[in-house]
């Protein structure tokens, strides 16, 4: 070994512990320092960083897996987002929407399984009115009081946020996807802006909705100064949760050819999110399972607590894609929610049967 080589990576390997441990105790460090950590590709200095990320969930969190089970119930969206396979100007893919029905069927096999918090997601869908999704909130919360209703389903008035938390809805994702206004232009159409964006996460917290945040890592114009912002961002937000996972190209958005973003960053920023924010919701997301096959125990050793398995009926998974060889069978889907918790169980974690509430 080239020993001169080896002394720089020492000095690497130091200055990123000690910068470890002050992120650990400050909830906090400069942007010069956060970068220096996000630019960081020694593997043995980031076991220290991921180390300490499991040390402080852990503290909180103890061993437990929350899991949601996720209920994609359309995918038509009124929406163009540039890197969205369910965009609305995609005209491959096939479009569907979910009776009420299905939704409550769905939310009973879950149930039965041990989840005990479902996820309504989807694209912006005018179909489902107010008083529509009301309606379905109203069912679930009625039939399932002793589970957690979240939905994600993007921007509407405050009229509806209002309406859907008095008929029981607990939490709301929403990411902010960019925190910086020329990048979000990058990504979105012109008509939608960033302050919406953040209008409607400002309402939804004053509401009273427990409220999910984040962004892609490496979306297409991303660079290493666009990610601070978007932990600055998420400095004054405090969410309760906070989703990120990797961008994926989908091969029928404008995006198709881009770079996806890579597991070492996901987990770099996954560790970096648990030591900022120490009793946040932090998920190992689908597309991380996606990018690597222990993508999602490798976020769960980087810090994560969250798993949200699939339980939308195994014939419309396919048509919800979001970005190009989502899983959609096997490991991922809410049947197999014993194989996940035996890979939970391997790596010394355990699923969770609770509602699993965030703790800030
Ligand atoms: N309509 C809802 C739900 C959007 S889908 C909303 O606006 O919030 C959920 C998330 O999937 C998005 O917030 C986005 O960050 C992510 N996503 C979309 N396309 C993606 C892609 N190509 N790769 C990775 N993640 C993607």
């Amino acid at each position: 070994m080239n020993p001169k080589r080896s002394e720089v990576q020492e000095k690497e390997c130091n200055k990123i512990q000690e910068l470890t441990k002050r992120l650990y105790q400050n909830h906090t460090l400069l942007d010069e320092e956060l970068i220096e950590i996000l630019q960081c590709e020694q593997e043995d200095a980031l076991e220290f960083l991921y180390q300490y990320a499991r040390q402080v969930r852990e503290k909180y969190y103890g061993k437990k897996v929350y899991t949601r089970g996720l209920i994609e119930f359309t995918n038509y969206c009124r929406n163009n987002c540039y890197y969205c396979g369910i965009r609305c100007e995609n005209r491959k893919i096939d479009r569907y929407r979910l009776h009420k029905e299905e939704i409550y069927q769905c939310a009973k096999e879950g149930y039965a399984l041990g989840f005990r918090t479902f996820v309504l997601q989807g694209g912006e869908d005018a179909y489902y009115t107010k008083e529509k999704l009301g309606e379905i909130i109203c069912y679930l919360k009625d039939h399932y009081p002793d589970c957690a209703l979240t939905l994600s389903f993007g921007e509407w008035e405050q009229e509806a946020y209002q309406y859907w938390y008095d008929c029981g809805a607990d939490r709301y994702l929403l990411r902010h996807e960019t925190a910086d206004e020329s990048h979000y232009k990058m990504l979105h159409p012109e008509k939608m802006s960033f302050v919406h964006r953040k209008e409607c996460l400002k309402l939804l917290k004053q509401i009273g909705y427990q409220v999910g945040s984040g962004f892609m890592v490496g979306s297409p114009g991303q660079t290493i100064e666009l990610l601070i912002c978007d932990l600055r961002y998420l400095e004054t937000l405090q969410p309760h949760m906070v989703g990120i996972g990797p961008f994926i190209p989908q091969a029928d958005t404008p995006f198709a050819a881009s770079k996806a973003g890579t597991l070492l960053m996901t987990r770099k920023l996954l560790s970096i999110l648990r030591l900022m924010f120490p009793k946040t919701l932090l998920p190992a997301t689908t597309a991380l399972g996606t990018i690597h096959p222990n993508g999602r125990e490798l976020g769960i050793l980087s810090g994560a607590n969250v798993v949200m398995p699939n339980l939308s009926p195994t014939d419309v998974r396919e048509k919800y894609l979001l970005y190009d060889n989502k899983i959609h069978s096997g490991f991922e889907s809410a049947q197999y929610r014993e194989k996940l918790a035996m890979q939970m169980k391997q790596i010394g974690y355990e699923l969770s049967i609770e509602r699993g509430d965030s703790l800030m």
